[in-house]
């Protein structure tokens, strides 16, 4: 069995830095997400030391963690001290930013959405960039930023329509996807954002998908933003910033893929011969957004079964975590690798891995032999992006507790959700 740098087996029992998961589970409860500090660490830096060995008077770099892959207080402090920056998809996570103790005037915004309530807030806390998704954005934001007497940056999310070859809901930079804004529309909007008395044209980005596993299409793309860069310098329009947004992929199961160092060295010996040849002594920022590289193989989730059972001859082992808890293997039929946190050396069977929620859809892993007992704990591994970020209340269930391995010491970033939390909002009518 394979396991992670970080998550590892003593004697027979899995751990997280070498904390062992069944003494979690006893304190905590299940089910638990568990993250580990030196693996989240680890993977930033990945990002930071390459963009800091490319460093040069003119050529800086910015590595906006996405917000919305694991938005824990605790996890985006620990990012914001490394130096991060954030990608943001909604006021809310603005205000999460805020109140880990992080830099607002380091955050951009994407999202094709923004309401002008999220327009003012973003404002109003000086935000480094909004990343505009269309022309009644656009025009939204100059309104918004005159009626507070302010200036907005931004940079538009341009759809360069390349495929990433990943799955369809997670592939984003196509030109039939909602995101973005139209690559041959680029040029004239900028024309007409640079006019516009309250908008100042900072940058350009994309974003096209996630879970990639060749950095390819990321080229490809860049080549595209680099393109509209010398086209708008011609028409006088000076970008400072070029965003190629997130994406890259992390192994769930034997995936390879490319590595965030060939990955980032082939985008700044692309930058840094462009810039040097067409803009010699012209600054310019690149700009990062990833999420699930960063987050994805920093934790997991652990369960505890509650029975096996076996209907006609298939086998289900029903744990106490949910589709509600990890809702990616019911959304996008993704795999998780599914790990005993105490080896037995019984026989093994082939089980389906089911939560308790009235749903067929409710499922965490299939097919999977494991040599297992009522009771025994599971570690669902590689679920620390969009796992707690994407949990839900469905059947009144309360969202997982989660736990933060730091230097052998365990750290409760989140308390479990009782019930009663989770109707206090709501009002019965006499
Ligand atoms: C989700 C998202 C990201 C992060 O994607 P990952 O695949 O997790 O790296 C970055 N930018 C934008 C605009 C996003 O929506």
């Amino acid at each position: 069995m394979k396991t992670a740098q970080h998550f590892f087996y003593q004697n027979d029992t899995l751990t997280v830095d070498g904390v062992p998961l069944d003494k979690l589970a006893m304190q905590y409860g299940t089910p638990l997400y568990v993250y580990s500090k030196a693996a989240l660490t680890e993977h930033f830096r990945q990002y930071a030391d390459v963009c800091k060995q490319f460093e040069t008077d003119d050529i800086h770099s910015l590595v906006c963690y996405s917000v919305k892959s694991n938005s824990n207080l605790a996890i985006l402090n620990i990012l914001g001290r490394e130096g991060a920056g954030f990608d943001i998809v909604s006021g809310g996570e603005l205000l999460r930013v805020i109140a880990a103790g992080c830099d607002s005037r380091k955050v951009i915004f994407s999202g094709v959405g923004k309401t002008a309530s999220e327009i003012r807030l973003a404002l109003e806390h000086d935000i480094l960039c909004f990343n505009v998704e269309s022309f009644a954005e656009l025009r939204r934001i100059n309104r918004i930023a005159a009626e507070m007497g302010k200036k907005a940056r931004v940079s538009f999310r341009v759809n360069p329509n390349v495929d990433p070859k990943t799955h369809p809901y997670i592939s984003t930079g196509l030109k039939e996807n909602k995101f973005g804004i139209p690559y041959e529309e680029a040029l004239a909007g900028y024309e007409e954002a640079a006019r516009m008395p309250h908008i100042e044209v900072t940058g350009i980005d994309c974003h096209i998908g996630s879970q990639l596993l060749d950095d390819a299409p990321l080229l490809e793309a860049l080549d595209k933003l680099i393109d509209l860069f010398d086209q708008l310098a011609q028409k006088g329009i000076e970008l400072k910033h070029i965003d190629i947004g997130g994406g890259i992929g992390i192994t769930y199961d034997n995936e390879i893929p490319v590595a965030i160092s060939d990955y980032l060295t082939r985008i700044f010996g692309k930058i840094t011969t462009w810039k040097n040849a067409k803009y010699p002594g012209q600054s310019i920022s690149m700009m990062f957004e990833p999420g699930r590289s960063i987050s994805g193989n920093a934790g997991l989730l652990l369960t505890q079964v509650q029975y096996l059972k076996t209907n006609s001859d298939k086998n289900f082992a029903i744990v106490d975590a949910a589709m509600n808890d990890l809702m990616r293997p019911s959304l996008y039929e993704s795999w998780h690798t599914v790990l005993p946190v105490v080896k037995r050396q019984t026989e093994t069977k082939t089980y389906d891995i089911v939560g308790p929620i009235c749903e067929s859809g409710d499922w965490l892993a299939r097919q999977r032999t494991l040599s297992i007992e009522t009771d025994d704990l599971l570690a669902i591994m590689s679920a620390g992006a969009y796992g707690m970020a994407m949990s839900s209340n469905y059947n009144t269930r309360g969202r997982a507790a989660e736990i933060l391995i730091d230097d052998k010491k365990a750290y409760l970033i989140r308390k479990r959700e009782r019930p009663e939390e989770l109707y206090a909002l709501e009002t019965i009518i006499s």
